[in-house]
């Protein structure tokens, strides 16, 4: 087996230089653990951008995959397949909605959304509804329509957008009063911003976009991608706020790993996108169905869902203690269940000081600019997140001192002050 460094040559000249992912190759996981090719140890707390969420390599979603894969993989979307018709009934059933339509990734399902919005008008003869409003700092994708509604201008500079998208401050619904009209099709809303800041909003926010939604004849769109799925102590981030959306998008957790993305939508909007107005060749293909189907199952078995409140509550405490220990450093930490940020005070960016606390053996990742995010596995035990708190402390108190490794200081330097 080739080593990190010579494999690490070979991915600086052929792969596409459109990240810039860690000194180190992956060659298998188990729980929340990595082990790099050199067999270094790594604790995962980011899964993959919250997306492992039942671990890695768990017996019971591999042994499906692997059965699945032997059976029957994809047949296109001109004939059904079981697992598929299956997995709409149990995430219905999970979520009130009535229909689900899948994908492959979270930027499919968003893109998803808009065009079922915008056809719904068209097809109802209101060709004029066509506005979306959007929120600053949202995330909803790449693609052009998705991009079009991410509210982060740096992503969307230099490529142009789709218009028709009203950005407006999240949380602050005298501005979506302001921005709403006869011409908006939809809201879109993340039931908390993850990519942006690790944001929840303010009490009462997602109620209030729901009521003027109905006053104005516009429908509310939920980008779960992030939270849904357990992250946030509750099935769906909107679980439990009274409020049902008219469309809702899933993925990143529903695979644990494997791709699949899913749109949600209540009876209302069926109609939306008949058959030729939107489609995926790989969505709903037998392999991700039964995959996303096992890690529902995980997900009941264990009791992820509940597990992430109690150990997101914990792991809140901990970062409110590193916060108050370390003040120079750390401004606050904010979240739910294991959605968690600690806010860096203003002048430290959070992408040059993950380098740092990879230094003690932790993977986070970053969101916004001065976030470090925590979205660990759902099945994370209370001794791995104190494992990783305790290598973001060091990370501080380094920070902190200045009392850092003179190439760690010279490589992270320039990007940690602003
Ligand atoms: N929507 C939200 C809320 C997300 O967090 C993301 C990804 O981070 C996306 C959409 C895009 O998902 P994907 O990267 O799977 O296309």
């Amino acid at each position: 087996m080739p080593s990190n460094t010579e494999l690490l040559a070979v991915a600086k000249r052929r792969l596409y230089a459109n990240y810039k992912p860690a000194p180190f190759v992956v060659a298998r996981g188990k729980g929340c653990e990595l082990f790099d090719l050199d067999d270094e140890r790594w604790l995962d707390l980011c899964a993959g951008v919250a997306v492992s969420s039942v671990g890695h390599a768990h017996p019971a979603l591999s042994r499906v995959i692997a059965e699945q894969a032997a059976t029957l993989m994809h047949t296109s979307n001109y004939f059904y397949n079981e697992p598929n018709i299956l997995l709409a009934v149990e995430l219905t059933r999970r979520t009130g909605m009535d229909r689900a339509f899948f994908c492959n990734s979270g930027t499919e399902a968003c893109e998803a959304l808009l065009k079922l919005a915008r056809h719904h008008f068209y097809g109802l003869g209101d060709k004029g509804r066509n506005r979306i409003i959007a929120f600053h700092n949202a995330f909803h994708g790449r693609t052009m329509g998705a991009l079009s509604m991410t509210g982060t201008p740096k992503y969307r500079e230099g490529f142009g957008d789709l218009g028709g998208v009203t950005h407006v401050t999240y949380g602050k619904i005298d501005e979506v009063k302001k921005a709403m009209g006869k011409d908006v099709a939809a809201v879109i809303v993340e039931p908390l911003q993850g990519e942006g800041g690790v944001f929840p909003p303010p009490t009462g926010f997602l109620k209030a976009l729901r009521t003027l939604c109905d006053e104005n004849g516009a429908l509310l769109l939920l980008d779960e991608v992030q939270t849904g799925l357990g992250r946030l102590g509750r099935f769906l981030g909107s679980d439990g706020l009274g409020i049902q959306a008219d469309a809702i998008a899933l993925a990143k957790g529903l695979g644990g790993g494997f791709p699949i993305g899913a749109m949600l939508t209540s009876e209302k909007v069926a109609g939306a996108l008949p058959p030729g107005t939107h489609g995926s060749t790989f969505g709903g293909n037998a392999l991700a169905s039964a995959a996303a189907l096992a890690v529902l199952k995980i997900i009941d078995d264990e009791k992820l869902v509940e597990g992430a409140k109690t150990k997101g509550e914990a792991l809140g405490k901990m970062l409110d203690e590193l916060c108050a220990e370390i003040p120079e450093v750390c401004e606050c930490a904010r979240g739910e269940g294991l959605l968690r940020g600690l806010v860096l005070r203003d002048g430290y960016v959070a992408r040059g000081v993950l380098p740092i606390v990879q230094e003690n053996g932790v993977l986070l990742t970053a969101a916004g600019d001065r976030v470090l995010r925590f979205s660990p596995p759902l099945v994370v035990t209370i001794a791995e997140l104190e494992e990783g708190v305790r290598a973001v402390r060091i990370a501080c108190e380094q920070l902190a001192s200045g009392d850092r490794s003179s190439e760690t200081m010279t490589a992270a330097k320039p990007a940690i002050r602003s």
